[in-house]
């Protein structure tokens, strides 16, 4: 059994170290079914990462989404955001230390997506984190930057 929400940390192309953080969920063909398909599974996986952690990223930035179908007519969701906020960073390598005998085997995929991410440009923290103060400002943005833990 997987744990569903985890983060993993990895290094950009351009040396910026950052989190992949990810929430998995499968729901066999029953469950699917019962369920309303596959959106109400993304729905669903979306909403438990957004209520996983409280950093700028989850909370606002676009998440990736990657299905992958099971046997049996089952689907396993993943919904991912790269974050780069350094109490993250801090938390991930912890956890990671802490668990270095029983790695995620998700994290080889999380590394690679965030690479891909990264490389595609769709990724402009800054630019997004202006963009984000423009349409919600006031002090529910929490800008944070390490000297404000
Ligand atoms: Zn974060």
């Amino acid at each position: 059994m997987s744990i569903p929400y985890r983060s993993t940390t990895t290094t950009l192309p351009d040396r910026t170290k950052a989190v992949v953080h990810s929430y998995s969920l499968t729901w066999d063909k029953a469950t699917l079914w019962g369920n309303g398909g596959l959106a109400n599974l993304g729905a669903t996986v979306i909403e438990y990462l957004r209520s996983s952690g409280s950093c700028l990223a989850i909370q606002h930035e676009d998440l990736g989404v990657i299905v992958t179908p099971h046997r049996a007519g089952g689907n396993e969701l993943t919904a991912r955001v790269l974050c780069t906020d350094p109490a993250c960073y801090t938390a991930a390598e912890r956890d990671e230390q802490e668990f270095s005998l029983v790695p995620h085997p998700d994290a080889p995929t999380a590394r690679a997506w965030a690479t891909r991410r990264a490389a595609a440009g769709e990724w402009q923290l800054q630019v997004w984190r202006e963009s984000i103060a423009h349409y919600y400002p006031g002090p529910a943005v929490p800008l944070r930057s390490p000297e404000d833990r």
